[in-house]
């Protein structure tokens, strides 16, 4: 068993998992109304080559897994590919980010199958405006998916909304307001430009002091700690049942703190959200003379090659023309 620096001190712990670059919905800041050009099943890591990236990068020191997408619960016997991720060796943080549209129907199966937490993605509780960011009719679903995760105890179901001016900033009262009564966890997420067609502007984008200062209106928030990657910290106000907290890869960016890889469902291993640098692990797990060293040499390639920060600040879109749900959010 290894532990990964990297050239800048940082530990690598942490491994994405894009199972799919396809999507249920059309959010506007994160896929043309037409979708994206879909790979072939071909150009598409099996689960069987994904458990075995999974595994080296075990071996490598990689403790925390998230599954996410395009959207992961698209993906067929996904729950399948849950299990077999939850039973690895030292992978003692397991989650998965998911739209909730399909949740009502998967949050017990993924529950059994050794899932931990969730996160549920959700921009608008006003019905029409959730379907004008979603393009679908997506409201209704996403929160019946939302009460089946707390139901089967899916915890903690974190609600990742993602601000953006003129679109939802009249809602972060309303969000801030459902930690209150159920033990939902919202976090705000800052605007990011990511892909070359994204809708993102500097008109759009809001800094989450000033989603702060609009949650301080309802009351007290008091400070509950922050995560060890510093990434975040977590408020409660008053006598809530859940939480609110800040991601602000923007305003505050947590690169310092960033032991994260993101593998993308083509195989390719990213480096860092806010660079298009890859190493392509495709051609390693299909090469006939496969070897698991092979992976773990990418991986410590990878340790080396990793980026110090984002430059999101200096050069918007320079993350390449890979949207969101192409490389796993
Ligand atoms: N389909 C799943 C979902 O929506 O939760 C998983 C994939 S999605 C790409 C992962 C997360 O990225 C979502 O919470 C989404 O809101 C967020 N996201 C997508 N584009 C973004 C952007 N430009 N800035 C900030 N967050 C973004
Ligand atoms: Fe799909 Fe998630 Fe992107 Fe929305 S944010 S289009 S749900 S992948």
């Amino acid at each position: 068993m290894k532990s990964l620096v990297d050239q800048h001190g940082r530990k690598i712990d942490y491994l994405r998992i894009s199972i799919t670059d396809r999507c249920n919905l059309r959010c506007i800041y994160c896929m043309p109304e037409s979708g994206v050009a879909h790979k072939s099943h071909e150009e598409i890591l099996t689960y069987a080559e994904i458990m075995k990236i999974v595994v080296a990068a075990s071996y490598c020191g990689i403790k925390k897994v998230r599954i996410t997408g395009g959207e992961p619960l698209v993906r067929k016997d996904v729950v399948d590919l849950v299990a077999a991720i939850a039973k690895t060796a030292n992978i003692n943080d397991f989650s998965l980010t998911t739209n909730g549209m399909l949740l009502g129907e998967y949050a017990e199966e993924l529950k059994n199958a050794g899932l931990r937490r969730i996160n549920i993605s959700l921009d608008s509780l006003v019905r029409e405006k959730c379907e004008m960011i979603t393009r679908r009719d997506a409201l209704n679903k996403v929160v019946e998916g939302i009460d089946t995760a707390l139901r089967v105890g899916l915890g903690p179901v974190k609600i990742n909304v993602v601000v953006i001016r003129g679109v939802n900033d009249d809602e972060i009262a309303e969000f801030a307001k459902l930690t209150c009564d159920k033990p939902l966890h919202v976090r705000f997420i800052e605007f990011m430009p990511i892909g070359d067609n994204s809708i993102w502007g500097m008109e759009k984008f809001i800094p989450n002091d000033e989603v702060k200062n609009l949650c301080r209106e309802l009351g007290e928030l008091k400070e509950e700690g922050s995560q060890p990657n510093g990434n975040t910290s977590s408020y409660r106000l008053g006598k809530a049942k859940g939480t609110i907290s800040f991601i602000s890869p923007i305003s505050s960016p947590f690169c310092g703190g960033c032991g994260r890889l993101r593998l993308t469902s083509d195989g390719k291993l990213r480096l860092c959200l806010g660079s298009a640098e890859e190493i392509d692990l495709l051609s390693i797990v299909r090469n006939s003379k496969f070897s698991s060293e092979h992976l773990i040499e990418a991986f410590e390639r990878a340790a080396i090659l990793k980026p110090k920060g984002h430059r999101f600040n200096c050069a918007p879109h320079i993350s390449g023309k890979k949207t969101m749900c192409q490389i796993g959010g």
